[in-house]
């Protein structure tokens, strides 16, 4: 039994998905005006680790991961660059698939783009209007959060206590609100932003509205789980489930999961605030699988300094698994069927598999479950130490090791043999060669092949350049 810390109770709640055997789940993404930094890394690797287990569970999960690509900060970057913001938005949005492969992320069932469903967005705050959850000032849609009685439920936040320190405090042009928490849903464009005609301006959506239309559209009205970092509890989260249960008129998601931040000297690593890396800084530096096992080692609600010693820790300690599952690998190419001395190590190295379930069903706590890998290392390390086992037993080890490893923390176990590069330049030529006979298929197969193996082809009009990921 899978327990989830729910941020709206506070609690460990037991798992149970709306219907049986299927997981929804939407995780809000990053805004794409710039590299990546690796606290942006943090929930896509905590949340791609809780969907794997959740597919190791027997589940059927389908996972929505939204590219912010409308918003201030890309408007500003287009402008300072002098194009168009799609140009901002395609660039940063290919990067980021880049770091998440290079991080072993794998891709959402669904990626939507804000900019893609704006039609649904100006459907949707059209049925908060319709409803009175929702009015127009000068061009500008606000939601009304007086009339959403649950309003601030998800954040425990003493409301009427913000709202006098927000009368006080009035920014100018907030006085059209009829409430200071009163949120934007579609505001007018300013000279040389994008915009799209609605029935109430020229212009562009707020922030918050994609991701209820985004989830509606993909996941459905009610959603099982609903994730993103802690700082988007309010007011994202808390305005997403105001436009939502306002329309439908209930439970948006059952399960709310927040990561804590990723810090650096004990604050949080921020673009605003300039103390960042970026996922490809650290990637000069380090495998990026180093980067994940360095995640995975605290729990996802416990703040994490980033550190280098932390990192050469992390290091160290993905050298010895990789080191196991390249070992048995070898071992397991060897002749020979299980003993029964072998028999009864596997029952014993079983006790790992069980530690690690235990560990993850226990609000994923992915920690506690690295811990177990590296027990389940050590067995296998100390139980084939005179290298001769048999073939078959360092098998089935290197099989378990590789199903809570590879299958679930995303942790490769065995090293990549180098690829050479005369054997690159030979599948490319039989790439050309399949395509020139419209044999397709293979040649993506070949360009697949090459990309498991850390080669990526780009074709020019020269012929095809290729490069190591
Ligand atoms: P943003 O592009 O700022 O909207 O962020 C994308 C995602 O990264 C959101 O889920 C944020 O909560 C998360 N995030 C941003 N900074 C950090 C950090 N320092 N630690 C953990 N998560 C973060
Ligand atoms: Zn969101």
């Amino acid at each position: 039994m899978i327990q989830i810390f729910n941020t709206m109770s506070l609690q460990k709640e037991e798992f149970v998905p709306l219907v049986p055997g299927k997981v929804s789940m939407y995780v809000c993404g990053p805004t794409v005006y710039n590299l990546i930094h690796i606290g942006n890394a943090r929930p896509m690797i905590v949340f791609d680790t809780v969907r794997r287990y959740l597919e190791y569970r027997g589940y059927e999960v389908k996972y929505v991961s939204n590219f912010t690509d409308v918003d201030d900060k890309i408007i500003k970057k287009a402008n300072e660059e002098g194009v168009d913001c799609s140009v901002i938005s395609e660039r940063y949005i290919a990067e980021c698939k880049k770091d998440m492969a290079a991080m072993n992320v794998r891709p959402a069932t669904i990626h939507p783009r804000a900019t893609q469903e704006i039609d649904g967005m100006i459907q949707m705050i059209g049925e908060l209007i319709d409803r009175g959850y929702a009015y127009v000032r000068n061009g500008t849609v606000y939601y009304r959060t007086r009339k959403f009685a649950d309003y601030g439920k998800l954040s425990h936040k003493d409301l009427d206590h913000m709202r006098s320190g927000f009368r006080t405090l009035k920014v100018s042009g907030e006085d059209e609100k009829e409430d200071p928490l009163d949120f934007v849903l579609w505001k007018p464009k300013k000279e040389g932003e994008p915009f799209w005609v609605s029935p109430w301006s020229e212009g562009r959506p707020g922030w918050h509205i994609e991701c209820s239309v985004m989830s509606r559209k993909y996941l459905g009205e009610e959603i099982d789980i609903h994730a993103g970092g802690e700082d988007l509890i309010f007011p994202h989260h808390e305005n997403e489930i105001a436009q939502s249960e306002a329309c439908s008129g209930h439970e948006f998601a059952r399960y709310w999961m927040h990561n804590a931040f990723l810090n650096i000297d004990g604050v949080k690593m921020s673009k605003s605030l300039g103390n960042f890396f970026t996922v490809r800084d650290i990637a000069k530096q380090y495998d990026l699988q180093v980067l994940r096992l360095f995640m995975l080692s605290a729990h996802y609600r416990s703040p994490l300094n980033f550190s280098h010693d932390l990192m050469e820790s992390a290091k160290n300690s993905l050298e010895r698994i990789v080191n196991c599952g390249t070992r048995l690998q070898k071992l397991s190419a060897g002749p020979g069927a299980l003993t029964e001395a072998e028999r009864e190590n596997l029952t014993k190295a079983d006790a790992y598999r069980v530690q690690f379930e235990t560990a993850m069903d226990d609000d994923f706590n992915t920690a506690d479950a690295v811990s177990a890998v590296f027990e389940l290392v050590r067995f296998a390390n100390a139980t084939t130490a005179d290298g001769t086992v048999s073939g078959e037993y360092a098998g089935a080890l290197l099989g378990l090791l590789q199903r809570l490893s590879d299958g679930v923390l995303g942790i490769k176990t065995v090293r990549r043999e180098e690829i050479l590069d005369a054997e690159v330049e030979a599948l490319i030529a039989e790439r050309q060669a399949a395509r020139k006979a419209k044999n397709f298929a293979r040649a993506d197969e070949i360009r697949k092949e090459l990309a498991d193996r850390g080669i990526l082809l780009k074709d020019t009009r020269q012929g095809v350049e290729w490069t190591r990921a």
